[in-house]
């Protein structure tokens, strides 16, 4: 991990954590071909160089470069270390706010995982950790990602209404709980925000507020954050026309511990699948169903009962299911080391019962 601080770490400042991504990416031609581009280019330093003159006075940044890649090449290695950089810096008394910019292909994994395992923590200090990204890459004529870290920045260090301490995204002018961001469109300015609950960032809307405090009482603890090279391996399945047993029976003679699958609908999965999910259960993988339309709920024996075991995802998109589920698998670990017998499905069912913003 390489890290880059400057002079202002030692008086009250917002910590920008850099992690690569569009935000940080060059186009070789971006006059006419802005969307050929490497993403992961520019440090995060020269991309809060680019927008000094903009930070409101008063205003301390440091920088932190932890990864500079692109976002589909996430490591659940460069999330234990993001997700103790950030508790790291919620800790520090001198930090009033963390930034952190991202490719937005996984910032719906990232958010979900920060609000699991450092939520609470933010809230109980009172400091806002703002995830942001951008859509054309730095060097793009009209690039979004300056106003949107410029949103970040402003929104991690400045008490807006009684916004809560909590972990937040910003795009295009909008802000939601990280949890909630999901890019659901491949290239569109606002396609991370454009299918979450969001509030406008220089107007929080009353009912926006309340559904994050809802959210919040109900978040009461943070689980572990694994450790490198502990994180259960779960995969992730899609059911469709022609679905084949195979696809589940693959699995059962491997080291997978969980599968997310993804059904169709409400999250209604292929009969060919029963009778290898069944098998699955008695091996011990751990079943989470959720929906792969990509928006709604799939709840509990809804519309048919389910598999004995296997939990419904509530409002958790498959890759959000497939981290909860990942980071559950971890705490019934180190729960049951501690001589807790709580299982995974206890800890999933926080997160899954959380109410859904609207
Ligand atoms: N592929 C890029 C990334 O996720 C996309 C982006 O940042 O918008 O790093």
């Amino acid at each position: 991990m390489s890290s880059q601080e400057n002079t202002s770490e030692n008086s009250p400042h917002i910590l920008v954590l850099g992690m690569g991504g569009t935000i940080a990416g060059l186009a070789s031609r971006p006059e006419d071909k802005p969307l050929e581009y490497v993403a992961g280019q520019v440090e995060v330093g020269s991309l809060l160089a680019h927008i000094q003159s903009a930070v409101p006075e008063g205003i301390q940044l440091v920088s932190r470069q932890l990864a500079n890649i692109n976002s589909c090449n996430l490591t659940e290695a460069l999330l234990t270390q993001l997700g103790e950089a950030v508790r790291e810096a919620l800790a520090n008394a001198l930090v009033t706010g963390v930034v952190l910019t991202h490719g937005t292909d996984t910032i719906e994994e990232t958010g979900v995982f920060l609000q699991l395992t450092c939520g609470k923590y933010a809230e109980n200090l009172g400091k806002r950790v703002i995830l942001t990204g951008a859509m054309l890459p730095a060097n793009a004529p009209k690039a979004d990602g300056p106003s949107n870290l410029l949103d970040a920045i402003r929104w991690a260090s400045t008490p807006i209404d009684d916004c809560p301490g909590g972990i937040y995204a910003v795009m295009d002018g909008r802000g939601c709980m990280a949890m909630d961001l999901s890019k659901r469109h491949g290239s569109a300015l606002n396609a991370p925000i454009q299918a979450s609950p969001s509030s406008s960032v220089g107007l929080i809307n009353p009912s926006w507020l309340s559904g994050v405090k809802a959210v919040q009482a109900l978040w009461t603890e943070d689980w572990p954050i694994p450790k490198e090279g502990e994180w259960p391996w779960v995969e992730i399945l899609t059911s469709h026309a022609g679905a084949r047993p195979e696809t589940i029976t693959h699995w059962l003679n491997s080291k997978v511990k969980g599968l997310v699958l993804a059904g169709t609908g409400m999250g209604s999965l292929h009969d060919a699948w029963r009778e290898s999910l069944v098998a699955a259960v008695k091996h011990g993988i751990a079943l989470v169903r959720t929906s792969r339309t990509g928006a709604g709920e799939a709840q509990a024996n809804l519309p048919e009962k389910d598999i004995p075991g296997c939990l419904a995802s509530g409002s958790l998109s498959a890759p959000r299911a497939r981290i909860a589920l990942q980071l559950a698998l971890n705490a019934e670990k180190q729960a049951q080391t501690a001589g807790k017998s709580l299982t995974w499905q206890d800890f999933f069912a926080r997160i899954a019962v959380l109410p859904v913003i609207r």
